[in-house]
Protein backbone atom coordinates (compact mmCIF):
# COMPACT_ATOMS: atom_id res chain seq x y z
CA UNK A 1 0.00 0.00 0.00
CA UNK A 2 1.39 3.35 -0.48
CA UNK A 3 0.78 5.38 1.94
CA UNK A 4 1.82 8.36 0.97
CA UNK A 5 -1.46 8.29 -1.34
CA UNK A 6 -3.28 7.85 1.48
CA UNK A 7 -1.56 10.46 3.51
CA UNK A 8 -2.52 13.05 0.06
CA UNK A 9 -5.92 11.68 0.51
CA UNK A 10 -6.64 12.20 3.75
CA UNK A 11 -5.14 15.36 4.07
CA UNK A 12 -7.29 16.90 0.83
CA UNK A 13 -10.72 15.25 2.59
CA UNK A 14 -9.65 17.07 6.16
CA UNK A 15 -9.04 20.03 4.33
CA UNK A 16 -12.62 19.97 2.63
CA UNK A 17 -14.28 20.01 5.79
CA UNK A 18 -16.31 22.97 7.12
CA UNK A 19 -18.60 22.42 9.94
CA UNK A 20 -16.62 20.54 13.15
CA UNK A 21 -19.26 17.56 12.77
CA UNK A 22 -18.40 17.16 9.36
CA UNK A 23 -14.52 17.49 10.15
CA UNK A 24 -15.09 14.53 12.82
CA UNK A 25 -16.68 12.55 10.04
CA UNK A 26 -13.48 13.36 7.73
CA UNK A 27 -10.93 12.52 10.62
CA UNK A 28 -12.78 8.59 11.40
CA UNK A 29 -12.30 8.24 7.56
CA UNK A 30 -8.89 8.69 7.72
CA UNK A 31 -8.46 6.27 10.66
CA UNK A 32 -10.53 3.82 8.63
CA UNK A 33 -8.31 4.43 5.31
CA UNK A 34 -5.69 4.22 7.27
CA UNK A 35 -5.62 0.85 8.83
CA UNK A 36 -3.13 -1.52 8.42
CA UNK A 37 -2.84 -5.46 8.15
CA UNK A 38 -1.16 -6.17 11.90
CA UNK A 39 2.04 -7.38 12.09
CA UNK A 40 3.19 -10.31 14.08
CA UNK A 41 7.14 -10.69 14.89
CA UNK A 42 9.55 -13.17 16.44
CA UNK A 43 12.60 -12.31 18.84
CA UNK A 44 14.89 -15.03 19.57
CA UNK A 45 17.23 -14.29 22.67
CA UNK A 46 20.29 -15.92 23.87
CA UNK A 47 19.05 -16.07 27.67
CA UNK A 48 16.41 -18.22 29.46
CA UNK A 49 12.68 -17.17 29.06
CA UNK A 50 12.08 -14.07 31.08
CA UNK A 51 15.45 -14.52 33.08
CA UNK A 52 15.81 -11.52 35.50
CA UNK A 53 17.22 -8.58 33.84
CA UNK A 54 18.99 -10.29 30.62
CA UNK A 55 15.84 -11.62 29.61
CA UNK A 56 13.16 -9.03 30.40
CA UNK A 57 14.99 -6.43 28.51
CA UNK A 58 13.18 -8.02 25.43
CA UNK A 59 9.80 -8.88 27.22
CA UNK A 60 9.90 -5.03 28.05
CA UNK A 61 10.91 -3.89 24.94
CA UNK A 62 7.80 -5.94 22.78
CA UNK A 63 5.70 -4.51 25.41
CA UNK A 64 6.05 -1.28 24.53
CA UNK A 65 5.73 -1.62 20.51
CA UNK A 66 2.85 -3.18 21.30
CA UNK A 67 1.50 -0.53 23.19
CA UNK A 68 3.11 2.05 21.13
CA UNK A 69 1.29 0.78 18.04
CA UNK A 70 -2.01 0.10 19.56
CA UNK A 71 -1.24 -3.44 19.35
CA UNK A 72 -0.50 -3.45 15.33
CA UNK A 73 3.22 -4.34 15.86
CA UNK A 74 2.88 -7.37 18.43
CA UNK A 75 6.61 -9.33 18.91
CA UNK A 76 6.63 -12.42 20.31
CA UNK A 77 9.59 -13.30 22.35
CA UNK A 78 11.53 -16.76 22.29
CA UNK A 79 13.70 -18.09 25.14
CA UNK A 80 17.40 -19.62 24.47
CA UNK A 81 16.50 -23.09 23.06
CA UNK A 82 13.12 -22.22 22.01
CA UNK A 83 13.49 -21.87 18.52
CA UNK A 84 16.88 -22.20 18.22
CA UNK A 85 19.89 -22.18 20.53
CA UNK A 86 21.22 -19.81 22.75
CA UNK A 87 23.98 -19.23 20.57
CA UNK A 88 22.94 -19.46 16.73
CA UNK A 89 20.52 -16.05 17.37
CA UNK A 90 22.95 -13.94 14.78
CA UNK A 91 23.18 -16.62 11.71
CA UNK A 92 19.05 -17.46 12.61
CA UNK A 93 18.10 -13.39 11.99
CA UNK A 94 20.98 -13.15 9.64
CA UNK A 95 18.96 -15.86 7.59
CA UNK A 96 15.56 -14.15 8.15
CA UNK A 97 14.44 -17.50 9.08
CA UNK A 98 13.26 -15.20 12.42
CA UNK A 99 12.50 -10.97 12.38
CA UNK A 100 14.76 -10.06 15.54
CA UNK A 101 17.18 -11.02 18.18
CA UNK A 102 18.60 -10.10 21.60
CA UNK A 103 21.89 -11.10 22.67
CA UNK A 104 25.43 -9.65 22.84
CA UNK A 105 27.94 -9.20 19.99
CA UNK A 106 30.84 -10.92 21.90
CA UNK A 107 29.23 -14.16 21.10
CA UNK A 108 30.15 -13.44 17.39
CA UNK A 109 34.02 -13.06 17.49
CA UNK A 110 34.93 -16.44 15.64
CA UNK A 111 32.97 -14.35 12.99
CA UNK A 112 33.60 -11.03 13.39
CA UNK A 113 36.97 -10.60 15.67
CA UNK A 114 35.88 -7.12 16.13
CA UNK A 115 32.47 -7.50 17.39
CA UNK A 116 33.38 -7.63 20.86
CA UNK A 117 34.06 -3.55 21.05
CA UNK A 118 30.39 -3.55 21.27
CA UNK A 119 29.45 -5.86 24.20
CA UNK A 120 33.03 -5.10 25.70
CA UNK A 121 36.16 -4.52 26.14
CA UNK A 122 38.48 -5.51 28.94
CA UNK A 123 39.48 -2.47 31.39
CA UNK A 124 37.60 -0.50 28.64
CA UNK A 125 34.64 1.70 28.74
CA UNK A 126 32.03 1.32 31.61
CA UNK A 127 28.13 1.49 30.94
CA UNK A 128 27.46 5.14 30.62
CA UNK A 129 30.50 5.86 29.17
CA UNK A 130 29.51 2.71 26.51
CA UNK A 131 25.86 4.25 25.93
CA UNK A 132 27.72 7.75 25.52
CA UNK A 133 29.81 6.30 22.29
CA UNK A 134 26.90 4.46 20.52
CA UNK A 135 24.64 7.38 20.84
CA UNK A 136 27.10 10.81 20.75
CA UNK A 137 30.33 8.58 19.56
CA UNK A 138 30.06 6.81 16.14
CA UNK A 139 29.87 3.64 17.66
CA UNK A 140 26.36 3.02 16.29
CA UNK A 141 27.36 3.59 12.44
CA UNK A 142 30.40 1.18 13.21
CA UNK A 143 28.75 -1.59 14.13
CA UNK A 144 26.07 -1.11 11.41
CA UNK A 145 29.30 -1.50 8.89
CA UNK A 146 30.23 -4.19 10.65
CA UNK A 147 26.70 -6.22 10.81
CA UNK A 148 25.75 -4.87 7.22
CA UNK A 149 27.37 -7.75 5.13
CA UNK A 150 25.18 -10.28 7.86
CA UNK A 151 21.61 -8.63 6.34
CA UNK A 152 21.60 -7.82 10.19
CA UNK A 153 20.73 -3.77 11.44
CA UNK A 154 22.25 -3.80 15.72
CA UNK A 155 20.77 -1.23 18.11
CA UNK A 156 21.93 -1.31 21.71
CA UNK A 157 19.89 -3.70 23.97
CA UNK A 158 20.57 -3.03 27.56
CA UNK A 159 24.07 -2.94 29.82
CA UNK A 160 24.18 -4.66 33.43
CA UNK A 161 26.51 -1.98 34.60
CA UNK A 162 30.03 -3.35 36.01
CA UNK A 163 30.31 -6.88 36.37
CA UNK A 164 31.52 -9.20 38.70
CA UNK A 165 34.93 -11.45 38.00
CA UNK A 166 33.17 -14.22 38.58
CA UNK A 167 32.50 -17.34 40.77
CA UNK A 168 35.59 -19.91 41.82
CA UNK A 169 35.76 -23.40 43.03
CA UNK A 170 38.77 -22.02 44.24
CA UNK A 171 40.70 -19.10 45.85
CA UNK A 172 43.03 -17.06 43.50
CA UNK A 173 45.62 -15.76 45.46
CA UNK A 174 48.15 -15.80 42.71
CA UNK A 175 48.62 -15.88 39.11
CA UNK A 176 50.14 -19.45 39.85
CA UNK A 177 46.57 -20.20 40.72
CA UNK A 178 45.09 -19.52 37.06
CA UNK A 179 47.13 -21.92 35.72
CA UNK A 180 45.02 -24.70 33.78
CA UNK A 181 41.95 -23.28 35.34
CA UNK A 182 38.93 -23.91 32.95
CA UNK A 183 36.20 -20.67 33.02
CA UNK A 184 33.66 -19.71 31.03
CA UNK A 185 34.61 -16.26 30.14
CA UNK A 186 33.63 -15.14 26.60
CA UNK A 187 34.72 -12.28 24.08
CA UNK A 188 38.20 -10.77 24.24
CA UNK A 189 38.45 -11.84 27.62
CA UNK A 190 38.52 -15.43 27.06
CA UNK A 191 42.07 -14.63 24.99
CA UNK A 192 43.65 -12.83 27.71
CA UNK A 193 42.45 -15.73 30.03
CA UNK A 194 44.49 -18.27 27.44
CA UNK A 195 47.37 -15.98 28.04
CA UNK A 196 47.71 -16.19 31.27
CA UNK A 197 47.31 -19.69 31.32
CA UNK A 198 43.95 -20.62 31.78
CA UNK A 199 41.68 -22.02 29.73
CA UNK A 200 38.43 -20.13 28.56
CA UNK A 201 35.46 -21.49 27.57
CA UNK A 202 32.06 -19.86 25.99
CA UNK A 203 28.81 -21.54 27.11
CA UNK A 204 25.54 -20.36 26.87
CA UNK A 205 24.34 -18.96 30.42
CA UNK A 206 21.86 -21.91 30.81
CA UNK A 207 23.87 -24.34 30.85
CA UNK A 208 26.71 -22.92 33.43
CA UNK A 209 25.29 -24.29 36.82
CA UNK A 210 25.33 -27.85 34.72
CA UNK A 211 28.73 -27.33 33.99
CA UNK A 212 30.09 -25.90 37.47
CA UNK A 213 28.95 -28.65 39.53
CA UNK A 214 29.93 -31.46 37.19
CA UNK A 215 33.55 -29.84 37.05
CA UNK A 216 33.27 -29.70 33.12
CA UNK A 217 34.40 -26.10 34.22
CA UNK A 218 36.51 -24.60 37.23
CA UNK A 219 35.54 -21.33 37.25
CA UNK A 220 32.46 -19.04 35.47
CA UNK A 221 31.97 -15.33 34.62
CA UNK A 222 28.20 -14.31 34.55
CA UNK A 223 26.88 -10.97 35.35
CA UNK A 224 26.43 -9.81 38.98
CA UNK A 225 24.49 -10.97 42.16
CA UNK A 226 20.86 -10.26 40.90
CA UNK A 227 21.66 -12.72 37.99
CA UNK A 228 24.33 -15.15 39.72
CA UNK A 229 22.11 -15.89 42.47
CA UNK A 230 19.04 -16.42 40.25
CA UNK A 231 21.01 -19.31 38.48
CA UNK A 232 22.10 -20.46 41.71
CA UNK A 233 26.07 -20.10 41.29
CA UNK A 234 26.51 -20.17 45.12
CA UNK A 235 25.65 -23.91 45.53
CA UNK A 236 27.94 -24.94 43.17
CA UNK A 237 30.90 -22.64 43.66
CA UNK A 238 31.94 -21.03 47.12
CA UNK A 239 34.47 -17.60 45.99
CA UNK A 240 32.80 -14.94 44.26
CA UNK A 241 35.43 -12.55 42.91
CA UNK A 242 35.30 -8.57 42.19
CA UNK A 243 35.77 -6.29 39.74
CA UNK A 244 34.46 -7.49 36.56
CA UNK A 245 37.68 -6.30 35.06
CA UNK A 246 36.53 -8.16 31.79
CA UNK A 247 33.00 -6.25 31.32
CA UNK A 248 33.20 -3.05 32.93
CA UNK A 249 29.29 -1.93 31.09
CA UNK A 250 28.84 -4.65 28.33
CA UNK A 251 26.02 -3.79 26.42
CA UNK A 252 23.87 -6.11 25.02
CA UNK A 253 21.89 -5.79 21.23
CA UNK A 254 19.31 -6.18 19.73
CA UNK A 255 19.26 -7.42 15.74
CA UNK A 256 17.02 -7.21 13.38
CA UNK A 257 16.59 -8.65 9.78
CA UNK A 258 17.49 -5.89 7.27
CA UNK A 259 14.68 -7.04 4.84
CA UNK A 260 12.07 -7.29 7.64
CA UNK A 261 13.16 -3.67 8.88
CA UNK A 262 13.03 -1.88 5.80
CA UNK A 263 9.49 -3.90 4.85
CA UNK A 264 8.31 -1.72 7.80
CA UNK A 265 6.45 0.91 7.74
CA UNK A 266 8.48 4.13 8.58
CA UNK A 267 6.37 4.74 11.93
CA UNK A 268 7.20 1.37 13.24
CA UNK A 269 11.03 1.32 12.19
CA UNK A 270 10.84 4.26 14.27
CA UNK A 271 8.90 2.94 17.53
CA UNK A 272 11.73 -0.05 17.29
CA UNK A 273 14.67 2.35 17.46
CA UNK A 274 12.57 4.09 20.47
CA UNK A 275 11.39 1.07 21.96
CA UNK A 276 14.72 -0.63 22.31
CA UNK A 277 16.77 3.34 23.11
CA UNK A 278 14.48 2.43 26.50
CA UNK A 279 14.77 -1.27 26.90
CA UNK A 280 18.47 -0.03 26.84
CA UNK A 281 18.60 2.03 30.11
CA UNK A 282 15.74 0.03 31.82
CA UNK A 283 18.27 -2.43 32.20
CA UNK A 284 20.50 -0.75 33.45
CA UNK A 285 18.25 1.03 35.84
CA UNK A 286 16.92 -2.88 37.14
CA UNK A 287 20.75 -3.54 37.51
CA UNK A 288 21.34 -0.97 39.78
CA UNK A 289 18.50 -1.32 42.05
CA UNK A 290 18.87 -4.85 42.17
CA UNK A 291 22.87 -5.80 42.79
CA UNK A 292 22.87 -4.98 46.01
CA UNK A 293 20.21 -6.66 47.82
CA UNK A 294 21.14 -10.01 45.76
CA UNK A 295 24.75 -9.40 46.96
CA UNK A 296 23.54 -9.32 50.89
CA UNK A 297 21.65 -12.01 50.26
CA UNK A 298 24.17 -14.38 48.84
CA UNK A 299 26.78 -13.27 51.51
CA UNK A 300 24.41 -13.24 54.23
CA UNK A 301 21.70 -16.42 53.95
CA UNK A 302 24.32 -18.46 51.38
CA UNK A 303 27.75 -17.65 53.01
CA UNK A 304 29.55 -16.91 49.92
CA UNK A 305 32.86 -15.70 50.20
CA UNK A 306 33.67 -12.09 48.61
CA UNK A 307 36.84 -11.52 47.89
CA UNK A 308 38.97 -8.57 45.17
CA UNK A 309 40.82 -9.94 42.77
CA UNK A 310 44.62 -9.59 43.85
CA UNK A 311 46.28 -6.53 42.18
CA UNK A 312 49.19 -8.39 40.48
CA UNK A 313 46.76 -10.84 39.12
CA UNK A 314 44.73 -7.38 37.96
CA UNK A 315 47.68 -5.91 36.66
CA UNK A 316 48.83 -8.66 34.71
CA UNK A 317 45.01 -8.84 33.66
CA UNK A 318 45.39 -5.05 32.39
CA UNK A 319 48.68 -5.79 30.39
CA UNK A 320 47.77 -8.98 28.57
CA UNK A 321 44.33 -7.11 27.87
CA UNK A 322 45.89 -3.99 25.95
CA UNK A 323 47.77 -6.27 24.18
CA UNK A 324 44.87 -8.70 22.84
CA UNK A 325 42.74 -5.39 21.97
CA UNK A 326 45.52 -4.17 19.76
CA UNK A 327 45.78 -7.74 18.18
CA UNK A 328 41.87 -7.28 17.27
CA UNK A 329 42.76 -4.07 15.73
CA UNK A 330 45.11 -5.57 13.73
CA UNK A 331 42.37 -7.99 11.83
CA UNK A 332 40.34 -5.89 9.22
CA UNK A 333 40.40 -2.34 8.18
CA UNK A 334 37.32 -2.12 9.47
CA UNK A 335 38.52 -3.44 13.26
CA UNK A 336 40.86 -0.65 12.82
CA UNK A 337 38.86 1.70 12.27
CA UNK A 338 36.56 0.59 15.32
CA UNK A 339 39.71 0.68 17.63
CA UNK A 340 40.84 3.80 16.61
CA UNK A 341 37.34 5.24 17.49
CA UNK A 342 36.91 3.35 20.96
CA UNK A 343 40.51 3.98 21.61
CA UNK A 344 40.38 8.40 21.32
CA UNK A 345 36.63 7.65 23.25
CA UNK A 346 38.25 6.25 25.86
CA UNK A 347 40.98 8.84 26.42
CA UNK A 348 38.87 11.65 26.27
CA UNK A 349 35.65 10.20 28.36
CA UNK A 350 38.67 9.06 30.91
CA UNK A 351 40.38 12.11 31.29
CA UNK A 352 37.45 14.01 32.34
CA UNK A 353 35.47 11.34 34.21
CA UNK A 354 38.58 11.29 36.60
CA UNK A 355 37.42 14.60 37.31
CA UNK A 356 34.05 14.35 37.93
CA UNK A 357 32.59 10.96 38.12
CA UNK A 358 35.56 9.13 39.56
CA UNK A 359 36.65 12.30 41.74
CA UNK A 360 33.43 12.00 42.94
CA UNK A 361 32.96 8.69 43.54
CA UNK A 362 36.35 8.90 45.75
CA UNK A 363 35.16 12.18 47.35
CA UNK A 364 32.01 9.80 49.05
CA UNK A 365 33.97 7.48 49.95
CA1 LIG B 1 29.45 -11.66 31.64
Amino acid sequence: MDRRIFLAGALSALGACGAASDCQTSVDSVKNQTARPKIRWKLITSWPKNFPGLGLAPEHFARWVSLMTSGEFEIKVYGAGEIVPALEVFDTVSQGTVQMGHSAAYYWKGKLPAAPFFTSVPFGLNAQEMNGWFHYGNARELWQELYAPYNLIPFVGGNTGVQMAGWFNKEIRSLEDIQGLKMRIPGLAGEVWKRLGGTPVTLPGGELFMALQTGVIDATEWVGPYNDLAFGFYKVAKHYYYPGWHEPGPSLEFIVNQKAYESLPKDFQNIIEMAARAANQDMLDEYTARNDAALVELIETHKVDLQALPNDVLQALRKISEEVVLETAQTSPLARKIFDSFKQYQQGVQAYHAVSEQAYLNARG
